[in-house]
């Protein structure tokens, strides 16, 4: 007997950030975490997604009464009743990220109430879990992206990305400047990545992939729309650097598609599903002989990438490495490059952070 999941409540937390970002599509000032906390008898577990106070909404409005009552023990169980209870309302998007949250927060309750770590919940099959350096927004000066790329060297990366594609895809000649410029800044051996966000059109992307090439970058992400498939699968055959794209997919559907169209299959736990959808596709990844790379929320996938042996690696995204250890306590460190989950404390060991609650927004209900 494991139990029943009791309560299941939502928090809302804004984290500024320090000037306006952007990359080559879409600008923000503000990241916004929505978190899920399911409770059974004493024993509490925390997931989250980075979305908009809509997913709160979500969980409770349509997740919350399906999750109640049903026993700790069956996350998978829970996770294709979540997706039935949203049929008329759509799997995908925002309500995908409100399911990933509750199956984070599902996974890490399991193991809190077994008494084990979730790296060992998971399947544990590494002790470190490499990641890159990320950021490079086109918004940064010179003077900004050399800090970065400085701190990034400093704590051991091997690889580093920056966005390009700035204003979609209308300033190539600053986007060649800037990735000239990483190739000076990234120390010999640190494999330069960039990411266009879908900023370019097929020429455009066909001509700076080029560019990239001579370079050496080695990972072009969506440099197209991920939507146009047939665009990346053509993009992947005549370049030589990786082309990457996953950040949006939802399931194993969504999947599916790309699976022909990249080299590398990114994923975000936060956006496909929790834990159980990220494991799932990330197994659909490898019939198609592929690598997969986490992205983002870099202390959620410390967990799930220990899990998996063809992990390329986990983005270490500027925003979400500022904004985790203010969220919570006890979110990994990055030392020589890699993530170290812990194998020892119960569940992810991350609890909400007392310096969380004045970024948390009252109107979340
Ligand atoms: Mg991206």
């Amino acid at each position: 007997m494991t139990g029943l999941i009791e309560a299941v409540e939502t928090g809302v937390y804004r984290f500024p950030t320090d000037q306006l970002e952007a990359d080559g599509t879409f600008s923000w000032d503000t990241t916004t975490a929505v978190t899920v906390t399911l409770r059974a008898a004493e024993y509490s577990g925390l997931g989250w997604t980075y979305s908009s106070p809509a997913a709160a909404a979500v969980v409770r409005q349509h997740l919350a009464e399906t999750v109640r009552g049903r026993p700790v023990d069956d996350v998978a169980g829970g996770y294709e009743t979540m997706r039935r209870a949203c049929r008329n309302i759509g799997t995908k998007g925002l309500v995908a990220q409100a399911i990933s949250a509750v199956d984070i927060a599902w996974w890490d309750l399991r193991a809190r109430v077994a008494g084990k770590s979730l790296a060992t919940a998971l399947g544990r099959c590494r002790d470190t879990v490499p990641v890159y350096g990320s950021g490079g927004f086109t918004t940064q000066d010179d003077e900004q992206l050399e800090t970065q790329v400085t701190s990034w060297a400093e704590a051991g990366c091997r690889a580093v990305k920056i966005k390009i594609a700035e204003s979609w895809g209308t300033k190539p000649d600053r986007d060649r400047a800037r990735v000239r410029r990483l190739a000076e800044l990234a120390p010999a051996g640190v494999a330069l990545m960039v990411d266009a966000n879908g900023g370019y059109d097929t020429a455009a992307a066909t001509r700076m992939g080029s560019f990239l090439d001579e370079v050496g970058v080695v990972w072009f992400e969506e440099p197209v729309s991920s939507d146009d498939v047939d665009a990346l699968r053509l993009l992947r055959r005549h370049l030589r650097c990786d082309v990457a794209a996953g950040e949006y997919v939802a399931d194993l559907a969504e999947t599916k598609a790309l699976l022909e169209a990249v080299d590398c299959l990114q994923l975000d736990a936060t956006r496909c599903g929790g834990f159980t959808g990220w494991l799932a596709a990330a197994e659909l990844a490898r019939t198609a002989n592929l690598q997969v790379s986490a992205h983002c929320a870099p202390a959620l996938h410390a967990f799930v990438g220990a899990a998996v042996p063809h992990l390329r690696h986990v983005e270490w995204f500027a925003d979400h490495a500022r904004l985790e250890p203010l969220l919570v306590d006890g979110a990994p460190a990055v030392r020589d490059g890699a993530l170290h989950p812990s194998a020892s404390r119960p569940g992810h060991g991350m609890s909400l952070a007392a310096t969380a609650e004045r970024h948390r927004c009252p109107t979340d209900g």
